[in-house]
């Protein structure tokens, strides 16, 4: 069995070997015994209900919360030439009888559903007479009011096994703590299900979380600058941010644009759209955005301030890498945020569920302040124990992180507060340590100071770092006009009795003010293959990473395959794949080697 199931993975699906878990999902699904597997996002969960379904001789109903998450799924599918199809309320009449005349052919291998849809009398009749193999509810989690994304319609799919007492159900999510496992099963009456859980480990995800200076903009466009050209998602708490921040971006050079649920419906649709095909980079968005998100290569996500809840925050940076390649998150955050969410809290009625949420709100804040691997606080908090990451997170290395000593340069930046009679802020005190020949300098006589152009070595943004550095240990303050005051301890690194030190990450760094200094890492080789699948995906209409994802051409570009042979052991790329968009890609490659 799991022979016949090797080979339809790397012939539909382009994958050499199961991952951990996946065959024993199949081996569940295909011996009719309930599942409930819990695997984090990336995690391949797909496969586990999609394979068996080629391997059985009726349909599959998958149950899943968004249409775009259905969408998606079904457009992949498709393209792998698996007849899966979606209903939905958007369907015209045609539609639907092609539909209804596939199921009773026996010709359909998935069909998706909204659990509304998925309920309606109608529906259920027609369930009843055709063959089932077996139902999926994705998203599981939505079906628990312990979860953080409760569905009032989900909850009504325990009518499933009243409806199908004999046929097996396949339950799958990417978070669940034990309360919610234990919901999902007794809400959808599984009889003894095999539970399968992974590690919730995502290795490819590097995650930090850090205090923000004032709105974070700076911190933001700092991160940005490593990400130039590619696909991530910015949270925001409040629509009017999400707005006021695209276009800050767009400003910088960013194809960035705003997405929240107080949009027109076409304006959301049509960001989505954009985002999705590449179109553009980064959307600014508040939680409304994500949950359909099946983009497989968003590089980053950043929370611009603390989310609401553990499971909140590892789902919504769940949506990167969920190709397996290397991908940010970064978190900021301020002492405000809690006390912010947790008046959102304030109308709910008193009583368990509002203790809960408080309780949630109590320990997302303290996993933000924590010193614990960031990684193993998560794992741990849905149950689970790993080892710490050593290299995935901020907090394991900051062990790593060098320390810079930087008394000379702090007693520059000082004594040039202090010749210019503590009076000026960064801006400024910049521009005489660097020597500039602005005529605000020059007709203040400002350049004639022992200082001035002593620290022209340093960035604008290394001084600032400085200033920063100076402020936080407490050398200097700040006056009402932000000039800065020395203290006490300034007095004393002026004198050379303190030193003082920073860390190397924050002073080395030369940050890009504008972002369209350099474009993407990219190579010619993948530049190309990227045009290639552009050009396809717009002529078959569908998003690029349905051609192929960004791991697979990556690893084409790596490979250099020249021949049909070579091209199948590229990962993700299959027969069926291999036949429809093969030969293209070969081309680009030969072409690439002529040159
Ligand atoms: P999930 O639904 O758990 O978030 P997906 O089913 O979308 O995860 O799979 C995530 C990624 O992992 C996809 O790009 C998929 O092609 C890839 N993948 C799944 N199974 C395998 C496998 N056995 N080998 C290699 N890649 C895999």
């Amino acid at each position: 069995m799991i022979n016949s199931a090797n080979r339809l993975l790397k012939e539909y699906f382009g994958h050499d070997s199961f991952r951990p878990l996946q065959a024993k999902a199949i081996e569940t699904i295909l011996s009719k015994q309930d599942l409930l597997m819990i695997l984090p996002t990336g995690g391949g969960k797909s496969v586990c209900y999609q394979l068996p379904s080629l391997m059985m001789s009726g349909v599959t109903i998958v149950i899943s919360p968004l249409l775009a998450l259905m969408h998606d799924q079904v457009s992949s599918l498709r393209s792998a030439e698996i007849n899966a199809r979606m209903f939905s309320s958007m369907q015209d009449s045609e539609e639907i009888k092609q539909i209804y005349k596939e199921l009773f052919r026996g010709e359909l291998k998935l069909l998706y559903v909204s659990p509304e849809r998925f309920l309606m009398d109608s529906f259920l009749e027609l369930l009843s007479k055709i063959e089932i193999n077996f139902f999926v509810i994705d998203e599981a989690h939505c079906l628990s009011e312990w979860g953080h994304e409760f569905r009032e319609d989900y909850r009504r799919l325990n009518l499933i096994r009243r409806y199908f007492p004999n046929i097996p159900i396949a339950s799958f999510t990417a978070t669940a703590t034990k309360n919610v496992q234990q919901d999902i099963i007794s809400q959808l009456s599984l009889k003894n299900p095999k539970i399968l859980k992974g590690k919730l480990y995502r290795e490819n995800l590097k995650i930090t979380a850090t205090h923000r200076k004032g709105d974070g903009k700076r911190q933001l466009i700092d991160f940005l600058s490593n990400q130039f050209g590619k696909s991530g998602i910015v949270y925001t708490l409040s629509r009017k941010q999400t707005e006021t921040l695209a276009e800050y971006l767009q400003q910088m050079g960013y194809k960035a644009k705003a997405f929240h649920a107080g949009l027109e419906n076409d304006i959301k649709k049509s960001v989505y759209e954009d985002f999705i095909n590449d179109r553009i980079d980064i959307v600014v968005a508040t939680i409304a955005f994500g949950m359909g998100i099946d983009k497989s290569n968003i590089r980053f996500v950043v929370h611009m301030s603390m989310p609401k809840t553990m499971e909140n925050y590892y789902q919504e940076i769940g949506r990167a890498g969920r190709d397996g390649l290397e991908s940010q998150t970064l978190l900021l955050y301020s002492v405000e945020d809690a006390i912010m969410q947790k008046r959102f809290v304030d109308d709910i009625e008193e009583g368990v569920y509002k203790e809960t949420l408080l309780a949630k709100i109590d320990k997302m804040s303290s996993f933000v302040d924590s010193i614990m691997c960031r990684h193993r606080e998560l794992a741990l908090y849905f149950d689970d124990d790993i080892d710490a990451c050593i290299n995935k997170c901020d907090n394991c290395l900051k062990g790593e992180i060098k320390k810079v000593d930087i008394t000379k340069e702090a007693q520059m930046l000082l004594s040039t507060i202090w010749r210019t009679k503590q009076r000026y802020g960064i801006s400024y005190l910049t521009d005489i340590l660097r020597g500039s020949k602005k005529s605000i300098v020059i007709e203040r006589g400002d350049n004639n100071l022992s200082v001035y152009g002593i620290g022209k070595d340093l960035s604008k943004e290394q001084w600032r770092s400085i200033s920063n550095r100076l402020l936080e240990v407490g050398a200097i303050t700040q006056g009402e006009h932000k000039e800065f005051v020395i203290t006490e301890l300034g007095a004393k690194i002026l004198k050379g009795k303190e030193s003082i030190d920073i860390s190397q990450d924050r002073i080395s760094k030369q940050t890009r003010t504008k972002a369209n200094v350099k474009a993407t890492s990219d190579s010619p080789l993948m530049t190309a293959l990227k045009a290639k699948r552009k050009e396809i995906a717009s002529d078959e209409m569908i998003p690029p990473y349905i051609v192929f994802n960004d791991k697979t051409l990556w690893d084409m570009s790596k490979k250099m395959p020249i021949t049909k042979e070579e091209m199948l052991k590229v990962y993700g790329v299959g027969e069926v794949k291999f036949k429809k968009y093969g030969e293209a890609f070969l081309e680009v490659i030969r072409g690439y080697l002529g040159e």
